[in-house]
């Protein structure tokens, strides 16, 4: 058993789209950044790097690449995914936390749990999705951006 953590953060801004777990959410602003910012995704694809100890999402999708310019973030996932499969594990469960004092995002859950999943190739019941406020403080409290905790365990296939 391997166990990975992930941490991001975006910054809000006007005219973007706001995606979370590969799913667009309303909102009257989007999350700022090189590829579609999905804070959410980005946490649980450092998890999984983590958990292989292969570094972290910077190291396999730089910023500076042109090629991931306003990706779909769920390219990085599943590629982060591969590589656990490719290394003889396979993803035991992803628990997450999204910190966000708005939108409100339990509507959204079972939606962005489903997509997760969808992406990784594993059932919903692996994937667990939290949300909550930073009750005011801080810059998320202010709502200046959003962040997204993310832990990871992989299981080693039995290759017997
Ligand atoms: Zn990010």
């Amino acid at each position: 058993m391997r166990v990975g953590i992930g941490f991001d953060s975006h910054r809000f801004v006007e005219g973007r789209p706001l995606v979370l777990g590969g799913v667009v959410i309303p909102h009257d602003r989007g999350l700022d950044g090189h590829s579609d910012a999905d804070v959410l995704t980005h946490a649980i694809v450092d998890a999984l790097l983590g958990a292989l100890a292969f570094g972290d999402i910077g190291t396999h999708f730089p910023d500076t690449d042109p090629r991931w310019r306003g990706t779909d973030s769920r390219v990085f996932l599943r590629e982060a995914t591969r590589l656990v499969r490719d290394h003889g594990h396979e993803i035991a469960n992803v628990d997450a936390t999204v910190i966000t004092e708005s939108p409100r995002l339990a509507p959204f859950v079972a939606r962005m749990r489903a997509a997760l999943a969808d992406t990784m190739g594993v059932d919903a019941a692996t994937v667990s999705v939290k949300a909550t406020t930073a009750e005011r403080l801080g810059a998320f409290g202010r709502g200046e951006g959003m962040a997204a905790l993310a832990v990871a365990a992989l299981e080693e296939i039995d290759t017997e």
